[in-house]
């Protein structure tokens, strides 16, 4: 990685931070990092900014800013029922947005609307606009095609929303918001990093020293069908007490001896926010059986910390009672002392969008030279 790059990389990871704190990062002279500077401020790649003098006898200094007019990156959340396009700056923020709901009754719906985004988008920033990342509700294939079985879309290309990007990047929604938790969220600074979402199932990935482990065929992750839940059950996929099956909306249905909800999701939102006796015994095990198969995970990944989100966070914040003593119970015990703790996701809904923005920007960085 040169110089340029690695100064680039650590105004991203920190923007607002001073000259002198960059040079600490590169492990540089500040005579070099100032000059470094220069060159990026006069290639339109970074800014600097007044910063709060350190102390009262404090030399006055800078920030390391985004350039105004510096390159942007798009990135797009698309669900099974709306889309996201966001545009981003060095550092992440977010400086446009734009969404809207489809009627999720074909790919092209979908793709006639991130693709109207994306031109907006192009017309108000121009040749600023440099690459593009995708969150996507399914499994992304290296060669950018995405098969999303509950939305009904299958073999898409990816590419069709802007043929002529100069740079594209897409992947599953959950790996993505797990990347962005661990470089601006809740696991900011773990060695590795666990995180389970439930909604639809119950999926995950782990990052290890910020890097998504994504296995062999790029599915990892696919936490749910591990055999830890009840071998009477039989999932979806198949097989037989997947622990999928023991702590999302149907489990709770069967704990209910209620019918299988069409939309498990807000099922299992409805029956988590019920104060009725039988909705609590139903959300108080599965809370026991989240905690009981995270202790497995741990045990097995070293992990030293846990991201939950969505119905998982819900079930944490229900019955941390219940989700904590199954957790405890499940450790090893040279890991009871001091257990990783269970966190919920920071970034919340936004973490899928914030993910695509983050691999953009991290294929893009490496291209950004200075002439
Ligand atoms: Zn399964």
């Amino acid at each position: 990685m040169t110089r340029t790059t690695e100064l680039l990389r650590v105004v991203h990871a920190h923007p607002g931070v001073t000259r002198a704190d960059a040079a600490r990062h590169l492990g540089i002279g500040t005579g070099a990092t100032t000059e470094l500077v220069a060159r990026l401020t006069q290639a339109s790649l970074l800014a600097e900014a007044p910063a709060a003098r350190s102390g009262a006898r404090g030399r006055p200094t800078t920030a390391l800013v985004a350039h105004p007019s510096g390159p942007v990156v798009l990135a797009a959340q698309i669900t099974h029922r709306a889309w996201r396009l966001d545009t981003v700056e060095l550092g992440g923020r977010v400086v446009a947005t734009v969404s809207a709901d489809h009627t999720g009754t074909g790919w092209s719906d979908v793709a006639t609307g991130v693709a109207g985004g994306i031109t907006r988008m192009r017309e108000t920033h121009g040749e600023r606009v440099r690459a593009l990342g995708i969150a996507a509700p399914g499994p992304v294939t290296s060669d950018r095609r995405l098969d999303a079985t509950t939305s009904g879309w299958h073999d898409v290309d990816l590419h069709d929303l802007w043929p002529d990007a100069p740079l594209l990047v897409a992947g599953n929604d959950a790996s993505l918001a797990a990347t962005a938790e661990s470089a601006r969220g809740a696991a900011a600074g773990a060695a590795v990093a666990l995180h389970l979402l439930i909604e639809y199932g119950l999926g995950g990935a782990v990052v290890d020293q910020g890097r998504l482990v994504i296995g062999a065929h790029g599915a990892s992750g696919e936490f749910g069908h591990m055999p830890f839940g009840d071998p009477a059950v039989i999932c979806p996929c198949g097989a037989r007490g997947c622990w999928g099956t023991a702590v999302d909306g149907t489990a709770l249905a069967r704990h209910l001896g209620q019918p299988s909800p069409a939309d498990p999701v807000s099922y299992a939102k409805a029956v988590i926010a019920s104060p009725a006796p039988a909705e609590r015994a139903a959300v108080t095990m599965a809370a026991a059986a989240l905690g009981r198969g995270i202790a497995g995970l741990v045990n097995g990944l070293d992990a030293d910390l846990v991201v939950l989100g969505s119905i998982a966070a819900d079930l944490l914040t229900a019955a941390p009672a219940e989700l904590h003593a199954a957790y405890q119970s499940g450790l090893m015990a040279i890991r009871r002392s001091s257990p990783p703790p269970l966190l919920p996701a920071a970034l919340g809904p936004d973490g899928p969008v914030a993910g695509a923005a983050e691999a953009a920007w991290s294929a893009l960085l490496g291209q950004l030279v200075p002439r």
